[in-house]
């Protein structure tokens, strides 16, 4: 039989897990963590019997809080998929970038985890009312899993958390209160509905459910790391450590998804089962960063933000409490580091991924990729380390900050119908006048990758027909055959190079016409340079990154 205990991170008082428990009944820390006694447990036989057992996050229940299987409640969570970065990874220059996509989940962010273990304690406590303060994701998780478990739940939302994301947890059945008021004062509101009206408060074992949920994150990453990157070692796999990546990253508001995420490589260590700990990348918005301030002073308390000022209400805990104080020796113990991120930067970030990985993400997720941008940047993380980014929330209720006016184009065919039938002629017309503004593009860049986020981010500017040559051959030949609005080249590739490419172009005619754009990592003699400058319209040193502001400064040639 599981035993478990709860440990106050503060003065260490154990105490039992009952539903009584909101705090260290020595210190009145709320911060408590779950302990085992796994002394029965042979490692290696259950590392085999994992391998058997299906996949979502009740998999490693030895090591979750629940003691009776019966009282789980689960909609399928856990199992994301860890998913490797290929254009965005190449054009930040990193080998391995993996996103661990915890958008797969029943609620499309990685509180499913928190949800299905608190859920499933409060059943297992009898409780069958519970009180809530969240900025969207959790109140959602846990107003889906509340509905399967038949609790009645009361979500307290600040005003900046979405109205779609209200709306959902209403339609799972939730009372939905949004209080017109900071995160940190609708909790404490939260708070006081909960005593009066002697209704469970999540507060009190929601440290340990949320820590003891994240963790399975880790051990995932682990078990993921391992199958996709290979074993270190071929002989004796089950001897063999499992892979922890140098790395992971994620968009900090109250702390609970990284303090989970380490409590878990950390017993995996101890379980021998890694042999290494992960340095945290924790990621603010600066709006709302004050661990982030707290760590630039060197302090290992946080100041609270009374008035956080981001639209990014997921990520707006002004007072981090305790929680900070575990990250920071978290980062002194095994290292990392605390960055922040603007909205705009956010946006942005959130344009990129999507339009380089294919992957859409909400804001405060924006946030947790803007800093990676910056840790790589600021040269924190190298081009070897294993990093994986903690990818949550999908973007749709909230994709209104993220695209302009201009992302679509209309077509209103009630102007011109008059009967029953469309009128064809005016229709063809109509798509005709829209591909004839379409401009022609040949890129040549031998990086593949550089070639192809250069092709997406002019395809989603606007109408750009774009053709890749890997080669000064091939894209010589595209240049005669295709005619193209704009000729965009690299100037060291195989076979013929930039610089024969541009004179073959600008000795011919019938395309010396064709606006030329250099992009190039290469050193340029003061000859080259000047030579570069009286033949092609714009040369362009590729310190920085390809993003939509390069590609701005591409269409200027043609439009
Ligand atoms: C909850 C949440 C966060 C913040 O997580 P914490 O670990 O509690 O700070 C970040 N991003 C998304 C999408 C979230 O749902
Ligand atoms: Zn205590």
């Amino acid at each position: 039989m599981k035993r478990v205990e709860l440990e106050c991170i503060n003065c260490r008082t154990r105490i039992p897990l009952t539903k009584t428990v909101a705090g260290c009944p020595r210190c009145g820390e709320v911060i408590l963590e779950a302990r085992y006694d796994l002394s029965d447990l042979n490692v290696e036989k259950w590392r085999k019997e994992l391998a058997r057992r299906p996949h979502n996050l009740w998999r490693y229940r030895e090591v979750l809080p629940i003691l009776n299987t019966e009282n789980i409640v689960s909609l399928g969570e856990g199992d994301t998929p860890l998913i490797k970065s290929q254009a965005l990874a190449a054009n930040l220059g990193l080998k391995n970038l993996y996103i661990k996509d915890e958008r797969q989940g029943p609620t499309a962010s990685f509180k499913d985890r928190q949800a299905t273990v608190a859920i499933s304690a409060l059943k297992e406590l009898g409780i069958d009312e519970v009180v809530v303060a969240s900025t969207g994701n959790v109140a959602i998780a846990y107003a889906a899993y509340c509905a399967r478990a038949g609790i009645k739940l009361w979500s307290f939302f600040p005003s900046l958390t979405p109205n779609e994301k209200m709306r959902e947890a209403a339609l799972y059945g939730a009372e939905v209160i949004k209080v017109t008021g900071t995160y940190d004062q609708t909790k404490e509101l939260a708070a006081k509905f909960a005593a009066r009206r002697e209704i469970f408060l999540d507060r009190g074992i929601k440290s340990v459910a949320a820590i003891e949920a994240m963790k399975t994150m880790a051990y995932e990453i682990a078990e993921q790391l391992t199958e996709t990157m290979g074993l270190l070692n071929d002989d004796l796999a089950e001897q063999q450590p499992w892979r922890a990546p140098d790395w992971f990253i994620q968009g900090v508001s109250g702390g609970m998804g990284p303090i989970g995420v380490g409590k878990g490589f950390r017993e995996l260590y101890d379980f021998g089962i890694i042999d290494r700990m992960p340095k945290l990348g924790v990621v603010q918005s600066i709006g709302c960063a004050p661990m982030v301030e707290a760590f630039e002073r060197g302090q290992s308390i946080a100041t609270p933000v009374d008035n956080p000022r981001t639209v990014i209400a997921t990520l707006a805990t002004g007072n981090p409490g305790r929680a900070y104080e575990l990250l920071y020796d978290y980062v002194s113990d095994y290292g990392g580091t605390f960055v922040a991120a603007s909205d705009q930067e956010a946006f942005e970030a959130t344009r990129v991924l999507a339009r380089s990985d294919g992957i859409s993400v909400e804001p405060a997720t924006g946030v947790t990729f803007a800093g990676l941008f910056k840790m790589v940047q600021s040269g924190v993380i190298k081009p070897d380390d294993v990093v994986v980014v903690n990818c949550s929330g999908h973007t749709l209720p909230v994709e209104l900050e993220i695209l302009d006016e201009q992302w679509h184009r209309q077509f209103d065919l009630t102007l011109r119908t008059h009967g029953p039938t469309l009128p064809q002629e005016g229709l063809i017309s109509a798509l005709e006048q829209m591909s004839q503004t379409t401009r022609r593009v040949v890129v040549m860049e031998d990086n593949v990758d550089a070639a192809r986020l250069i092709r997406r981010l002019m395809q989603a500017r606007g109408a750009y027909e774009v053709q890749l040559a890997h080669d000064g051959a091939t894209g010589l030949q595209l240049v005669q055959s295709e005619r193209p609005d704009l000729v965009i080249t690299d100037l060291m590739m195989p076979g013929v190079d930039g610089f024969a490419v541009i004179e073959r172009i600008k000795s011919d005619p019938e395309l010396q016409q064709i606006p030329i754009v250099v992009i190039t990592a290469k050193e340029l003699t003061a000859r080259e340079r000047a030579w570069l400058n009286e033949q092609v319209d714009l040369l362009l040193q590729k310190g920085g990154s390809i993003d939509e502001e390069l590609v701005e400064t591409l269409v200027t040639k043609i439009e």
